[in-house]
Formats: structure tokens, sequence, C-alpha cells
């Protein structure tokens, strides 16, 4: 069964959410510039800016991540398949899909991968 989803709305929230996760991901590299322009004598220091860089890349990692999910669901919406559960292939109720635009499967689904992830 096919339902309406409101795409204009959707695809709204998608780009606004890239344009912000794009500018994100530009100010940590900004500051990771920034900090590669720092003389590094003190040994304190350094470690201090390494776990800072570690911390960086790993908000940077996420945000590639979600980059590349609202990409998917930009490309979703082109092929009329946008908003159903890659798993299970039934309709993300909208709920969810207001909280996040770029959800590739439903709750149930979601809960089921979360799951797995944890016991690895
Ligand atoms: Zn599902």
């Amino acid at each position: 069964m096919k339902r309406n989803i409101d795409i204009v709305f959707f695809k709204k929230a998608l780009i606004e959410r890239r344009e912000q996760v794009l500018k994100n991901i530009q100010n940590f590299q900004e500051e990771i510039d920034s900090l590669k322009g720092i003389d590094l004598n003190d040994e304190a220091d350094y470690a201090a800016i390494s776990t800072d860089r570690l911390i960086e890349s790993a908000i940077t990692n996420k945000q590639a991540k979600e980059l590349k999910e609202i990409e998917e669901a930009l490309q979703k919406m082109e092929k009329g398949t946008y908003g159903i559960c890659e798993m299970c292939e039934e309709p993300i109720s909208l709920e969810r899909l207001q909280v996040k635009p770029q959800a590739k499967y439903c709750i149930v689904c979601r809960e089921i991968i979360e799951k797995n992830r944890k016991k690895e």
C-alpha cells in the first residue's frame, strides 16, 4: 500500500540537515588545521591535543556517515523508495522520519540491528 508522504517537507528537512552537517565538518577541519600550526614542545600539551584530535576525528566520522545517509535518503526520494525500511520493506513511521528524516530502518529493525551490534 502506498501512503502519502510529504516528500517536499522531508526533502527540505534533509537538505537543511545536510547543510548543517557540512558546516560541522568544515568547522572541525578548521580547528584541526589551526592545531597543526601550534609548536609542540610540551609533552602534556601534545597528549591533550592528540586526545582532542581523536575525539574530533570520531565526530567527523560520525558526521560523514550521517552525510552519506542523507545523500542516500535523497536518492531514495528520486527512486520513490523513500521512507521504506531497508530490512523488512515496511513503511517507516512518520514520527520516526520527523525525528530522523534519513532513517534507513523502521524502529523494530533498528532495535534488532542495535542488539546485534552490542553482541559484537
Ligand atoms: Zn523494518
